[in-house]
């Protein structure tokens, strides 16, 4: 029996996704070859990644102004060639240090410009969201986290500013709609909500793109070399770029980013409305900064958190352990898990309080 997976990455993919995947991988469209054996640039493939970039665009609502790259090394690559591609020396951008993930990209910015911690929750082991801030003056972008995996918030409204935000959206992206104009560039690892691990996603704005940098960027780490190659420099990661697109897909047949966000948003109620509701358990999160895809909660009682693993184990649920710098339990909920699968958690917690009660 398929489990109900609540990993926070990678994780799960609809159902139909993985069985197109499948049968790709045996024999792509019956051409008598694996997805995994063709050219990178035959015909077949440049129409995938067309068909993925045109989806991408499709769904944030993209006009021409941008490029959407597919790139290796993860969103953690991101941190420093985002930041090498948009700083010149002494160049000023502002961050919050909202979690790992944006500790992390503060830390890997820093040998390539000014870079501003402007606000921080790190002294409440970033429960909330930071959110009277203002970006250092001549910044030349903000960079915030949209979701933080690990602690379980993520940004709600996104706030009006006079320069372009750079966002890591590795966990939240394709989740809900988005104002595109308020962003200068996005990236997300694909393994959270797009597809499988070991293809990243970067949607850069034209404008931001720089011509005029002051040092010299090995083509691998440099957006135009994929911008003018169409991100097929070298071997690009081509059935994690085939798997996202069948994602891409599926989003668009399950009613686009508002779709998502309509079924997100129940799938989260359910689950923050049991953790509210049950004596037994607590959210840790400052509810207004809650995250509609990584629901963080805790036992009042510590004692009860192995047996009601056990529990949930029995009834399917599998990988919602929480983070060893949070501790407790982390549901992920993307895009691709069903409704059900929630539901069969939340009644474990109704029973297991029932036990105890
Ligand atoms: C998972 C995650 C990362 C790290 O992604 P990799 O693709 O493994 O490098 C970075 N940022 C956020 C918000 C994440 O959730």
């Amino acid at each position: 029996m398929k489990k109900h997976n609540f990993n926070p990455g990678p994780s799960i993919l609809p159902a139909s996704v993985l069985q197109e995947a499948a049968q790709a991988i045996i024999d792509y469209q019956g051409k008598g070859l694996s997805i995994l054996e063709i050219s990178h640039r035959g015909f077949e493939f440049t129409a995938i990644i067309e068909e993925a970039i045109a989806l991408t665009k499709e769904l944030l609502g993209l006009g021409d102004d941008h490029h959407v790259l597919f790139t290796t090394g993860g969103a953690s690559t991101q941190f420093y060639m985002m930041a090498m591609n948009l700083l010149n020396k002494g160049d000023i951008a502002s961050y919050t240090d909202t979690g790992t993930w944006a500790n992390k990209a503060i830390k890997e910015a820093k040998p390539y410009g000014d870079i501003k911690v402007v606000a921080s929750s790190k002294d409440a082991n970033y429960n909330f969201i930071p959110k009277n801030w203002t970006p250092a003056p001549g910044s030349r972008f903000m960079h915030l986290t949209s979701n933080n995996t690990i602690f379980g918030t993520q940004i709600q409204e996104w706030p009006d500013l006079d320069i372009p935000i750079v966002s890591d959206m590795s966990s939240d992206i394709f989740s809900k709609p988005i104002a595109v104009e308020k962003f200068g560039l996005i990236y997300a690892g694909a393994q959270k909500n797009i597809g499988p691990s070991g293809v990243t996603m970067v949607i850069i704005r034209k404008d931001m793109v720089r011509t005029d940098l002051d040092h010299y960027l090995p083509p691998m780490v440099d957006y135009k070399t994929y911008i003018a190659e169409n991100s097929l420099y070298n071997t690009p990661p081509v059935f994690p770029i085939y798997v996202s697109m069948l994602t891409l897909r599926w989003i668009k047949a399950k009613g686009g980013l508002k779709g998502m966000q309509s079924i997100n948003e129940k799938k989260a109620a359910l689950l923050y409305d049991e953790i509210d509701s049950n004596p037994l358990f607590k959210g840790t999160v400052a509810r207004e900064d809650r995250s509609l895809m990584n629901v963080c909660f805790v036992c009042e009682n510590p004692d009860h958190e192995a047996e009601f693993e056990v529990d949930a184990k029995k009834a399917g649920c599998v990988n919602f352990k929480g983070h060893r710098s949070v501790g407790g339990f982390r549901a992920s909920i993307y895009n691709a898990m069903p409704i059900e699968s929630v539901q069969v958690l939340v009644d474990t917690m109704k029973e297991f309080s029932k036990r105890k009660g």
